[in-house]
């Protein structure tokens, strides 16, 4: 199948005349066109999902969880349709953990969203009285995403908001629009009319949604920088916010870990979806026993990986989504370079592919206070870092203003110690990056607040309410 004959495409894309035109990520090749909705859109598809929402918070838990397992399965359905759609647009290969493991995690989060229960909590109970805690919806939850993994984390916000009773009205990066009305457009065939709305818009149509009187809640993923503005935006519809912002996770090896053991692992941690990934690994501290075993397994890994385009079947690795992030990974190895740092692998674009692609790519003999290493590189780079005391390791992890996840190699016992003094919203040992959709996720200092997945994620979308009789 061919993406440009998909029926999904063509039920989302507009006319030429109408939409902007998206181009494929490997090529530049005009894919589809998104359509632009304005500020004045934005205002009729708030007021509609506000009246559509009474409605929707009168149906029962059941029911609401009944509509959305069959939005599950009609996601399912048509899985192959949406990864070569977000293969194309955002560029991740369909193969490995890319397109079609992201079209199918869709599927499993609102199914999950379906299924989690959550029960009144029981409070108090005594001399004839009883509390209970009770979750209501909010109303209309504004759902802004970014372009990374546009469809997965548009449905971490939205799957839960419906399943509590809200309206949705999501709001796709510019730069993945098709990708988020692909699988909006699936899940409407079973919700009724205008509880979910996708709204195409830039970014001035993303600060009008966050900061609408009639907004409640605001679910945001990404940038840091964008994350504030929307803190502020906050302070005068005092929406509730659940904020995924940056991340720039650290990851620690230990004295003693089994390298070649590891070594795969820990090049999936950093270079899942070619490094473009919140809570991927973004610097590497190796204990000096271990420095150039470890430098060398990532570099040996790098270089075998196969690199391009999104719909190749041979793809593991694929281009920057954006020719702006394309700019910035340049932009910071060239950096690294004149501070003296070693490019063992990598270092360069790689033209032939296509206008965004940049080599796997592994950084040795760099410190901290280069921007390698303090900034987020959000690409396929890793620096790796030397450190011959722990301790001075843990206390450089936690320096930055960022703390979304972080990971320790080696033995499991004293991993988990150190796990302890680690600051961040997640800590793996052994691994970096797997999520469960039962397991919350969410970070701390600059990579934001509020839970996401599972029970706890339920209750993101909701208003406590306390029952006493
Ligand atoms: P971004 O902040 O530029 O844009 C995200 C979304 O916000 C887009 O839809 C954009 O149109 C919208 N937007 C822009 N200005 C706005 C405003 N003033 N008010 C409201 N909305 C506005 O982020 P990006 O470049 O799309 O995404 C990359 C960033 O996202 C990285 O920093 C990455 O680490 C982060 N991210 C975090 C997580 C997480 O779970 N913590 C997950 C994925 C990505």
């Amino acid at each position: 199948m061919n993406a440009q004959t998909s029926a999904l495409l063509d039920a989302i894309t507009v006319t030429p005349e109408r939409g902007r035109p998206m181009p494929d990520a490997a090529t530049g090749e005009v894919m589809g066109y998104a359509p632009v909705h304005t500020v004045a859109d934005l205002e009729d598809a708030i007021a509609r999902a506000r009246s559509a929402q009474t409605g929707w918070a009168a149906r029962t838990h059941a029911e609401r969880s009944e509509i959305l397992r069959r939005a599950a399965e009609e996601v399912e359905s048509h899985a192959e349709e949406l990864a070569r759609i977000i293969a194309q647009e955002q560029g991740k290969p369909l193969n490995g953990a890319g397109a079609r493991f992201e079209a199918g995690g869709c599927a499993v989060w609102i199914r999950n969203a379906a299924d989690t229960t959550l029960e009144p909590e029981l409070l108090f109970e005594a001399e004839g009285s009883r509390s209970e805690l009770h979750y209501m919806p909010l109303g209309v939850v504004a759902a802004i995403s970014p372009w990374n993994w546009p469809a997965l984390i548009a449905i971490w916000q939205i799957a839960p908001a419906l399943r509590m009773g809200n309206a949705v009205v999501a709001k796709p990066s510019e730069y993945t629009p098709l990708s988020v009305l692909a699988v909006i457009e699936l899940m409407n065939r079973h919700l009724p009319e205008d509880v979910l709305i996708g709204i195409s818009g830039d970014r001035e149509v993303g600060a009008t949604l966050s900061a609408h009187p009639d907004v409640d809640k605001v679910m945001f993923t990404g940038s840091t920088r964008t994350g504030r503005e929307i803190v502020k935006s906050s302070a005068a519809n005092l929406a509730r916010l659940t904020l995924e912002l940056g991340g720039n996770d650290p990851g620690i090896v230990l004295p003693g870990a089994d390298v070649e053991a590891l070594a795969e692992k820990l090049f999936w941690g950093a270079f899942i979806n070619t490094g473009q990934t919140c809570a991927a690994l973004k610097r590497l501290y190796v204990h000096d026993s271990l420095y150039e075993d470890v430098v060398a397994a990532l570099a040996r890994i790098a270089e075998a990986m196969p690199l391009g385009a999104g719909l190749s079947e041979e793809s593991v690795l694929g281009p920057l989504s954006t020719p702006q992030q394309f700019e910035i990974v340049r932009d910071l190895v060239d950096d690294a370079r004149v501070h003296g740092a070693r490019v063992v692998t990598g270092g360069e674009a790689a033209p032939e592919l296509g206008p965004h692609f940049y080599r796997p790519t592994i950084v040795a003999d760099i410190e901290d206070g280069v921007r390698l290493v303090d900034e987020e590189q959000f690409g396929p780079v890793l620096p790796v870092i030397r450190y011959s005391d722990v301790e001075d390791a843990i206390e450089r992890a936690n320096a930055s203003d960022q703390a979304l996840g972080a990971s320790v190699w080696g033995d499991t016992k004293v991993a988990l110690r150190v796990a302890e003094r680690i600051v961040g919203g997640t800590v793996w040992i052994n691994q970096h990056g797997t999520l469960n959709p039962l397991v919350p996720f969410g970070g701390v200092k600059g990579s934001g607040y509020g839970l996401e997945f599972g029970a706890h994620g339920l209750k993101a979308v909701a208003a406590p309410k306390v029952i006493t009789v």
